[in-house]
């Protein structure tokens, strides 16, 4: 069984820096992002599903872009029988939740809403992927992908937030220890898009991603793109 932990804006530098052990897991690095132009969240898990880099396809869409759904047989589910995935952009992101998100953290700006009124947005969403992310994992899946976007969602608003950033890493640590206690036989993947970095006490996304695996693996600054392969080939067993 392989699960992926799809953690949007995990920073590498911060999780080294407070030294997260279940994000860290047994092997650990930052992903290559030379590639792309921007690091846009859209075009980077879409790039890493299907294994080859979108960026100019997704930006021709304009705004439409965060309506992008690509066809499983065209990403690296299609080597999996039994998957399941929740919230993954371009996949089975759930727009209306994030465009909700994107008017808030707009709204802020023009004086319309609270930072706690859109930590409120994020916070309930996240417990419903949750939810049913760990309901899912009670089920004979092959692949269970998980999307979780708390670390960039909050972080746009509060990374300069030290503390308050704390608590989000640590949830996401906490998620990634209980799957992986009571997964002991899982491959488990954690993987970012980007990372973010401070803008006073907001933040903004930096320009490398972060990866772990629960498996010994020398994998030297992947780019998002090299995944795909390594799922289909390499992180199928067990
Ligand atoms: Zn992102």
């Amino acid at each position: 069984m392989l699960i992926i932990l799809g953690y949007d804006g995990l920073e590498y530098d911060f999780v080294e820096k407070n030294n997260f052990p279940n994000l860290k897991q047994q092997s650990f690095g930052k992903t290559d992002l030379s590639d792309f132009k921007e690091p846009r969240t859209i075009v980077i898990w879409s790039s890493f599903m299907v294994g080859r880099n979108l960026e100019a396809d997704i930006l021709k869409q304009g705004a439409k872009m965060w309506g992008t759904k690509i066809k499983p047989e065209n990403t690296f589910l299609k080597n999996f029988k039994n998957h399941y995935t929740i919230d993954v952009p371009g996949f089975s992101y759930v727009l209306k939740q994030h465009e909700t998100e994107r008017d808030l953290l707009k709204g802020f700006f023009d004086k319309k809403n609270t930072i706690k009124e859109f930590d409120k947005c994020a916070f309930d969403h996240h417990k419903f992927v949750k939810e049913q992310f760990f309901k899912e994992l009670k089920t004979n899946k092959d692949l269970v992908f998980g999307y979780f976007n708390l670390a960039d969602v909050v972080g746009h608003l509060s990374f300069g937030l030290e503390l308050k950033m704390k608590l989000i890493y640590q949830e996401l640590n906490d998620i990634a220890k209980k799957v992986q206690i009571e997964h002991p036989d899982a491959t488990i993947l954690i993987i970012s898009d980007h990372g973010m970095q401070a803008i006073g006490q907001f933040g903004d996304h930096s320009r490398h991603g972060f990866w772990s695996l629960n498996k010994d693996i020398a994998l030297n600054n992947p780019k998002p793109t090299d995944f795909a392969n390594l799922i289909a080939h390499n992180f199928q067993a067990n």
